[in-house]
């Protein structure tokens, strides 16, 4: 049905100042961040808990933080976000950095492995307790736009179809399917073939309570195995966007049949398993195609338009700065992303989209939103100066020390050299 007829049909819901579609780890750290400005924010999430990736995917470990040398690069709210989803959950902080960043040199690194499902009911709390709307079960389908300005957003949810209008709009679903929707410019990306769900069986149930240690009943069950790097990429398997119905369903009936035949012939009394990953567990679907495209290229680099620095998470020393106009675009003035939507290239998508910085650029996310709001401009306009201001009084490193900068500064990525490489 086309927009403008349907829309005859729909009642204006609500008004929000900020709605935000998408309640992965990236969604909520903007929805806290508008709704802690004191603005109104709907935060709409198509599964029935908070986390995407971080939860549901059971991905449930916190990338390292820091630089490989004992020095904290990312901190924000996924600093604190780590700190809590430790509090009730598995605590699985390296002793070095049990009280912080340490005062020793270590290169062991900052990490945190977490129980997913507590973790989203912390996420949880920590929305609904900011004081941002949420709703579940909800799919954002379609933005509704008067030339590049996104007015308003449509849902389909048990309550049937409905629209609410907004002043700001993020695109946080982790595949920009509201941009897309609204053929706000987008580039596609590709997954391997990787698939884990989590299974109980009475050998690790035997060493959880020989440990004392429930972390240890877990063991992962596996279709696809191919790593980030697409190492061993089977040649008869396809290379997934993973952004139509058709792939995503190809995707999962192989991986769950690759599943199956690796445990159906087990000793069914000994084994059961406990959690399939429920939602696609895809790395690169879609991010907006923002002014600016981020690259390994920009390692070591100071950015004026910086949002927030983070480190590589699979090599040590390695430093990054992400700029603003990765999350925007000057002309669409209402409309932001973060998280797996930021605008990075292969490597460096990879660096930006994992869940520290994913946090750290909903975060960002949701000052420029704010701040677009209170001076009536667009979101790339905004006082970059001021922004930075607001963000390091939210506690995030905006710039990089040099003094962390090697003198070596050959970027090598998965034993290759990545300079000149996008
Ligand atoms: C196999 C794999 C392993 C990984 N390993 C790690 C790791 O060890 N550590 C790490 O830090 N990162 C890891 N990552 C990356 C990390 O998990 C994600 O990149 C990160 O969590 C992304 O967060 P996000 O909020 O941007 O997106 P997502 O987590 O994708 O969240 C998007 C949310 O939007 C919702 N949504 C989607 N469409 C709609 C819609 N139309 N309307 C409403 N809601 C919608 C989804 O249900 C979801 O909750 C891994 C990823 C994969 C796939």
């Amino acid at each position: 049905m086309e927009t403008i007829t349907l829309l005859k049909k729909l009642n204006v819901k609500r008004h929000y100042d900020v709605i935000v579609a998408g309640g992965g780890v990236a969604g909520c750290a903007t929805a806290v961040t508008v709704a802690k400005r004191g603005k109104s924010v709907l935060l709409l999430e198509k599964s029935n808990v908070l986390g995407g990736l971080a939860t549901l995917g059971l991905v449930n470990f916190f990338v390292p933080m820091c630089n490989g040398r004992g020095k904290q690069i990312i901190f924000g709210l996924a600093e604190k976000w780590l700190r809590d989803s430790a509090k009730y959950g598995f605590d699985t902080i390296p002793k070095p950095w049990k009280n912080g960043e340490p005062k020793e040199y270590t290169e062991i690194r900052y990490t945190q492995r977490y129980s997913p499902y507590i973790f989203a009911i912390q996420l949880m709390e920590d929305v609904l307790g900011s004081g941002a709307d949420l709703l579940y079960d909800v799919i954002a389908t379609e933005p509704v736009m008067e030339q590049n300005t996104v007015k308003g957003v449509i849902t389909q949810s048990k309550s049937g179809m409905e629209y609410y209008t907004c002043s700001e709009f993020i695109d946080v679903t982790g595949d920009c399917d509201v941009l897309r929707a609204g053929n706000i410019p987008t580039v596609k990306g590709e997954n391997f073939y990787t698939y884990y769900g989590r299974m109980v069986t009475l050998d690790t149930c035997k060493s959880a309570i020989e440990n004392n240690d429930i972390l240890k009943a877990f063991t992962p069950c596996r279709g696809g195995e191919v790593n980030l790097f697409g190492d061993k990429q089977p040649s008869d398997i396809p290379l997934w966007s993973g952004i139509s119905v058709e792939e995503v369903t190809d995707y999962l009936v192989r991986n769950q049949r690759h599943m199956f035949e690796r445990i159906k012939n087990g000793d069914r009394k000994s084994r059961e398993i406990a959690t399939l990953p429920l939602m696609p567990q895809f790395r690169t679907t879609c991010h907006l195609k923002a002014d600016y495209t981020f690259t390994v290229n920009d390692a070591y680099k100071h950015f004026d338009d910086s949002i927030c620095a983070i480190n590589d998470f699979e090599h040590k020393d390695h430093l990054f700065e992400v700029p603003l106009r990765s999350i925007c675009r000057k002309d669409y003035p209402n409309v932001l992303t973060a998280g797996r939507g930021a605008c990075g290239d292969g490597y460096g998508w990879d660096l930006l989209r994992v869940i520290p910085p994913a946090i750290l650029t909903g975060q960002a996310a949701g000052e420029v939103a704010c701040m677009a709001i209170d001076n009536k401009i667009g979101v790339a306009s905004v006082d970059v100066k001021k922004l930075q201001s607001i963000l390091e009084s939210d506690n995030i490193m905006v710039h990089f020390p040099d003094e962390y900068v090697p003198e070596d500064k050959t970027v090598i990525i998965h034993g290759k050299c990545m300079q000149g490489h996008l």
